[in-house]
């Protein structure tokens, strides 16, 4: 019998430490909305809207104004699309991925041409795309994307294209897995998510035969076959996450494959506590001990260190900074600057507050565990904060901001094809006031604070049991400090660096 990655998956993966989930909130038996989700056309049904408003960006970012704030493109990505993503993932789940265009056209090319090769041993982890996710965070400051609707529209048609390569060469969904940097941050940001997909009960997978929900259903029509030569008519899970033995969103796209798959119903999207998951220790499907990755570790470091220079890059003192280092060293082009501005954020910075913590732990709980170890351990903590500091960036931008895609769709529909869509543009639609915004970042940031600092409290609990307060306390200031940092951030004025070096 030829063994698979899924058929590995369900022989390798124990179980981890989880609780019993009791009886839960189902989203897929309510009435409407469960029985749309139920239903197999429903993905390819939410893809196709943000499939065709993804062409309309891309016509406009080559065809359209020039300047951002008149243009679909670059104020739907960067407003918009960015905004409804953290706020969306905080109140229900991953939905962006579930909607997710990119897989549209790799759908329709799969129907002719069936990927050779698995992905490469060596990339199976989260390097790959941590580096992409720098990568995408250095051009949107160096080519000053929000500002440029035409390399917008360019990211976007390069997104397009490499989600159709890799997945064209490589089987399953190597690239929402390995290669795609939003699905990276859509995964660590969904474990704060209320929402998961789940089975509903466990007993029920413990005597099922098939495991349809990860090696996919099989035609049968030919019994004497091979069972596993047989083609598969509905797949199971691309991500090699085995229902019994998944444990929260991380590496989860909501394509609910999986819920299509079991034959016996017993896959659900269930209520959960948010955050809960990043404590959780143990083997997890498809993604083993996260406590034990470092490229986990790394990605989690990168989302929240991130989150503080993506929006320290927006306000005026980090322009005045730049200025002054371009005045001392002579730099008259702005990629060295930032490149060590990158590294001081990206590696010192963390390198030094993380290590920082875990001295300090070892020192208040006289642990063995090697200074690595416990920042392994206590990584996935950073997790809320980080989210807390994208969710008050990107919710400032776009609670402000909402309603100013009406007259830039109106205007659009003018100069494209002469249509008057409810008169002329209103230009005068914004969004909520700032004095409302405001307490609601704060609300966000402190949120975050909270999730970091349960998280912690919990994996402290769990990894030194007699010394949970020692352990806990150096986390608890790091993430004192990281909301501080934040908190002065969202306080500067904005300043667009778009005249940086220009004169
Ligand atoms: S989720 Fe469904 S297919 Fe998967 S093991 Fe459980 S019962 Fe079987
Ligand atoms: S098939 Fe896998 S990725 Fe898709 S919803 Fe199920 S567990 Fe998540």
């Amino acid at each position: 019998m030829t063994s698979t990655v899924q058929e590995q998956h369900v022989a390798r993966d124990r179980p981890p430490h989880r609780h019993a989930r009791p009886a839960s909130f189902d989203v897929l038996r309510l009435p409407w909305l469960g029985r749309f989700l139920r239903w197999r056309g429903s993905r390819r049904t939410l893809q196709l809207p943000v499939f065709v408003l993804s062409l309309v960006m891309i016509a406009h970012a080559f065809w359209g104004p020039d300047l951002a704030p008149k243009n679909l493109a670059a104020l739907l990505t960067w407003v918009h699309f960015r905004g409804l993503v953290v706020l969306v993932i905080l109140l229900a789940g991953n939905l962006f991925c579930m909607a997710c265009p990119f897989m549209l056209p790799r759908e329709l090319a799969r129907r002719w041409i069936a990927p050779r090769w698995e992905w490469p041993r060596a990339l199976r982890n989260k390097w790959l795309a941590i580096a992409l996710f720098v990568l995408v965070l250095f051009a949107y400051e160096w080519l000053d994307l929000w500002s440029n609707p035409l390399w917008t529209g360019m990211l976007i048609v390069t997104y397009f294209a490499a989600a159709l390569i890799v997945d064209s060469l490589f089987r399953r969904a190597s690239f929402c897995k390995y290669f795609c940097p939003v699905g990276q941050f859509n995964f660590l940001s969904s474990t704060l998510s209320p929402l998961e997909v789940a089975v509903r009960d466990k007993a029920v997978c413990d005597d099922c035969q098939t495991k349809d929900c990860i090696r996919g259903v099989r035609r049968s029509e030919n019994p004497s076959s091979e069972h596993y030569q047989l083609p598969i008519v509905q797949r199971g899970c691309e991500l090699a996450l085995f229902q019994p033995r998944k444990v929260g969103n991380l590496d989860c796209t909501f394509c609910l494959d999986c819920v299509y798959a079991c034959p016996h119903d017993n896959v659900g999207i269930l209520a959960r506590l948010p955050a809960e998951q990043l404590a959780t220790i143990g083997t997890r499907s498809g993604i083993g001990k996260v406590e034990r990755r470092f490229d986990f570790t790394v990605l989690a470091t990168i989302f929240t260190f991130g989150a503080l220079l993506n929006a320290f890059a927006m306000i005026s003192p980090v322009y005045a900074l730049e200025q002054s280092i371009a005045d001392f060293t002579g730099l008259r082009v702005e990629w060295p600057i930032l490149t060590g501005m990158f590294t001081v954020a990206l590696v010192l910075e963390p390198a030094i507050l993380l290590g920082a913590a875990a001295v300090a732990t070892r020192w208040c709980t006289g642990s063995q565990e090697s200074i690595l170890s416990i920042v392994n351990h206590f990584a996935r903590s950073l997790v809320p904060m980080g989210f807390g500091i994208w969710l008050a960036h990107y919710g400032f931008h776009f609670l402000t901001g909402f309603l100013t895609v009406v007259p830039v769709a109106q205007n659009a529909a003018l100069q494209s094809f002469g249509l008057p869509l409810l008169g002329e543009p209103l230009w005068q639609l914004g969004g909520l006031p700032e004095s409302i915004v405001f307490p609601m970042e704060v609300g966000f940031l402190s949120l975050g604070l909270l999730g970091s600092w349960l998280v912690a409290w919990s994996i402290a609990r769990n990894v030194m049991p007699r010394r949970t307060v020692n352990g806990f306390v150096p986390w608890a200031l790091l993430y004192l400090l990281l909301l501080t940092a934040a908190l002065w951030i969202m306080t500067q004025p904005m300043d667009m660096r778009g005249t940086f070096l220009g004169g």
